[in-house]
């Protein structure tokens, strides 16, 4: 079994292939599916040529089946999937959506692993007695 990484609202799976598939928007409002690596530091994404945003853009970021926005409660400009690992575990996997931004954390129970040269604007992970109540799986009734 491989990771499985979710949506936290409809549990479908995003990871198609070697990447993880997602419905965003740029600030003037152009669509297009954007394709990120799973893996936590590596910032390969893949997209239609036609599909064009500036780097320091905020993206939306929507899971494509059921359009719930993946926004992280913790901060705005962060988004927040779900996954599953080989044991079973969960854990939650944020990242930056900002355009060019290399920030993303990995966050489980018992861990917390961040990547990326600017993760470290995102303090609120410095702070591991707090992190651990955000383990947990993000709420489905927001929805
Ligand atoms: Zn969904």
């Amino acid at each position: 079994m491989q990771n499985y990484y979710l949506c936290p609202f409809c549990n479908s799976h995003l990871k198609v292939g070697e990447f993880i598939i997602f419905a965003t928007r740029t600030s003037d409002n152009n669509r297009g599916l954007l394709m990120l690596h799973p893996e936590i530091g590596n910032y390969t994404s893949v997209k239609h040529p036609s599909y064009k945003f500036k780097k320091g853009d905020s993206l939306s970021f929507c899971c494509p089946l059921c359009h719930g926005c993946l926004d992280s409660d913790i901060d705005k400009n962060l988004i927040q999937i779900l996954m599953i690992d080989k044991s079973g575990k969960e854990h939650q996997i944020f990242f930056s959506r900002i355009a060019g931004e290399h920030s993303s954390f990995n966050v489980s129970e018992d861990s917390i692993m961040s990547a990326g040269e600017h993760s470290s604007r995102y303090t609120y992970f410095k702070f591991p007695d707090k992190y651990k109540k955000y383990a947990r799986r993000k709420s489905k009734t927001k929805f």
